[in-house]
């Protein structure tokens, strides 16, 4: 098992699978400049697997590909299919567009977790987040995977004075439909203009929903990072990651694999660990991923408290 020195169990592997993407959330992706790392510095399919594996003989049972946004590559059945062949739950996190290339592929290797990013129900705020994204088309997919029976989560940052108003929308939609809708509080990365003035604070938009909404708290899966809620009657849930105002930490269980492969502990880790160059060296990476497991933080990467100066962008580390 991967230990640290808090005696918290790492299960959990998310693998950004690149670092590019086809939208440009303000809030992830500030810089119209960036395309992402060259693709001979990212893991190829084979590394992808071989990292995997290790990780998964050593307690990871559940992965989860992200990136950027991960079906941009052109090789994602590829990895697919070699990872569904670990004993692992896999999901994926999306930004939706391109699912419909992937409908048949994620059925056949039984991935059920589906989490889609989707910060307004309204088409032109969603452009103006999200600059590229397309609600209709996400729409239409998140329809067909519930069609499927699929497990969906929807993922909205919540933007004070820009998409908070839609925060009821989404629970108005948890009515007719088994989703769950996660509204995350910003957080702090490279050049994301953050600052805590413009975090929207889960209580505040709690209390607010809790005046229009018969409200009823539900219980949070084993090391959920979200405090979850139902309207009574409602087919879906919701629930907060409070990141920035009520960090999980102590219950956290998660490393993170970038695109270039660097472990990291944490979203807020100072420091990461390159497995790549050493696997495309042949040199021992179980113990390059234990001492990383052993240096991590007890909170929030080491920081007191959290403010913007992280030296990756959520893009770069895979959220
Ligand atoms: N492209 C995919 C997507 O959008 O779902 C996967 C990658 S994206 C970086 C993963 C998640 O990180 C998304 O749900 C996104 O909303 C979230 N995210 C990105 N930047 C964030 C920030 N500054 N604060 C909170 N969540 C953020
Ligand atoms: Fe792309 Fe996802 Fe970041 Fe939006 S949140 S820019 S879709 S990686």
């Amino acid at each position: 098992m991967l230990i640290d020195q808090f005696g918290r169990k790492h299960t959990y592997l998310r693998i950004s699978l690149t670092d590019a993407c086809n939208m440009r959330c303000s809030y992830c992706m500030p810089l119209s400049s960036y395309h992402g790392t060259k693709s001979n510095k990212l893991m190829t399919a084979d590394e992808i697997f071989e990292l995997a594996s290790i990780f998964v003989q050593n307690g990871i049972t559940k992965i989860r590909l992200t990136g950027g946004e991960p079906l941009l590559r052109k090789d994602f059945d590829t990895i697919l299919k070699k990872l569904a062949t670990l004993p692992v739950n896999i999901g994926i996190t999306t930004n939706g567009l391109l699912l419909d290339k992937h409908f048949e592929n994620l059925v056949k290797h039984n991935v059920k977790h589906i989490n889609i990013s989707l910060d307004s129900l309204d088409a032109e705020e969603f452009k103006r987040i999200t600059h590229t994204g397309q609600l209709e088309k996400i729409m239409l997919h998140i329809s067909h995977l519930l069609t499927l029976n699929m497990i969906v989560k929807i993922n909205l940052v919540m933007l004070k004075n820009i998409n908070e108003h839609a925060i009821i929308d989404f629970v108005k939609w948890t009515e007719k439909h088994p989703i769950d809708v996660r509204f995350i509080e910003f957080m702090p990365f490279e050049k994301n203009d953050w600052n805590k003035e413009k975090v929207l604070g889960y209580e505040t938009v709690l209390n607010t929903l809790a005046e229009q909404f018969d409200i009823l708290k539900i219980e949070d899966e084993t090391n959920s990072t979200s405090r979850n809620y139902k309207v009574k009657g409602f087919k879906g849930n919701f629930g907060f990651i409070t990141t920035v105002t009520n960090p999980f930490c102590e219950s956290c269980n998660r490393l993170r694999l970038t695109a270039d492969g660097k472990l990291r502990n944490c979203l807020f880790a100072k420091n990461e660990t390159d497995l790549l160059t050493p696997l495309r060296n042949g040199e021992n990476i179980l113990e390059l991923i234990q001492q990383n497991v052993l240096s991590k933080a007890a909170a929030l990467g080491g920081m007191n408290d959290l403010h913007s100066n992280s030296d990756r962008s959520m893009i770069q580390i895979g959220g």
